[in-house]
């Protein structure tokens, strides 16, 4: 059997549902075709969803604080404590904009603010609280994403679980697996003063699971994360979802470089879209890919010929803008876009189900 038709038996069986393991998905990577990995994706993503159907939401980051210790190096949002430029919004601000959110069809909000050492769990308590009894089930919202979570429980002095079901009884439902960029011990060290380790990470997880929250995985790349590292993040993916099944989607975006410490270049369409294609083939547990509008624009909807079955369409999100991201507002034209690949965009309701 020569290298070739080797890869192409390694994809046919990986798209029919075989597990694929990590040294033949870096031989995937290296050495498939687009158009290999496109078909095998595509033939992936038809074991869980009719290939000419995708979903939507329509949503908007809230980013609460921008105050924050943990100092990423390929952050640009981030004002230590103490900076003039560090804020903190007000709760009518907050407010404002999940209106606005509501008045542009959208009705899923997610919090994302930053590790601010003087904002108590009461604090996020009280927030979310108003949050659902103004809002009820008009709105859904992600509370915190899985890294600012483990911050609040240690500034808590609380268990992960104890904190968990703090804030479920504040009416929290779910809290995002944001803040796992790429999740290998080795990355976590070099670009972040202290982001908590993998091992941290799923242990939140787990306890937000155990509380009866729901979450979600999310992975980032472009940093100078290596082919072994994306692979690994993978593989540590997949295994919590065959120990939980707790993970409702994955989402993978990309790094934005303007602005941060690390610099660097953006991934390009054709690596995120073989990327994307990737995960498709990795994750054969986890039903919901989601493709990243807010970083990779028109060329991620191209994304769901790639693998991917479900999008959102933003109205903000300050972290990813500060560091070059730009929002499309014309969501008609976006999901013009969506129809000319021949997929008919379903809006689906993040306030009546799994987001
Ligand atoms: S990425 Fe998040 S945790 Fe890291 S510095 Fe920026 S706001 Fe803080």
């Amino acid at each position: 059997m020569t290298a070739s038709s080797d890869i192409a038996a390694i994809g046919e069986r990986v798209a029919a549902g075989e597990r694929l393991n990590a040294a033949d998905a870096a031989r995937l990577w290296r050495e498939a075709s687009d158009a290999q990995l496109r078909r095998w994706a595509a033939a992936a993503r038809a074991r869980f969803h009719p290939p000419d159907r995708c979903t939507y939401l329509i949503m908007r980051i809230i980013n609460y604080t921008n105050v924050c210790v943990a100092q990423c190096d390929y952050c640009a949002f981030y004002a230590l404590p103490g900076n003039p430029e560090g804020y903190v919004l007000e709760r009518e601000q907050v407010f404002a904009k999940i209106d606005e959110l509501l008045k542009l069809g959208g009705d899923l909000a997610g919090f994302n603010g930053g590790f601010h050492p003087h904002l108590t769990l009461d604090y996020y308590c009280d927030l979310f609280a108003a949050i659902r009894a103004r809002y009820g089930e008009r709105l859904e919202f992600y509370a915190l994403t899985v890294a600012e979570f483990l911050y609040l429980a240690d500034r808590a002095k609380l268990s992960l679980e104890q904190t968990a079901l703090r804030l479920k009884t504040a009416g929290v439902r779910w809290i995002t697996g944001g803040g796992a960029e790429i999740l290998t011990e080795d990355f976590r060290r070099r670009h972040s003063k202290f982001k908590y380790t993998v091992e941290d990470f799923f242990a939140a997880q787990r306890a937000i699971l155990k509380a009866g929250l729901r979450t979600t995985a999310t992975m980032v790349i472009g940093f100078d994360e290596s082919l072994e590292e994306r692979i690994e993040h993978l593989e540590r993916v997949r295994e919590f979802q065959d120990e939980t099944g707790g993970l409702a989607s994955f989402l993978c975006w990309t790094y934005k470089p303007f602005g941060t410490k690390l610099g660097g270049a953006e991934v390009s369409r054709r690596e995120y879209l073989r990327h994307l294609a990737l995960c498709r083939l990795y994750l054969d547990n986890v039903e919901r890919l989601r493709t990243s509008v807010l970083t990779q624009n028109e060329n991620a909807l191209e994304g769901l010929l790639w693998g991917a079955d479900d999008f959102d369409l933003p109205i903000e999100d300050e972290v990813t803008q500060k560091a070059g991201a730009v929002i499309d507002l014309d969501f008609e034209s976006l999901l013009a876009r969506v129809r000319a690949l021949g997929l008919t965009p379903e809006y689906r309701r993040a306030a009546a189900a799994a987001a």
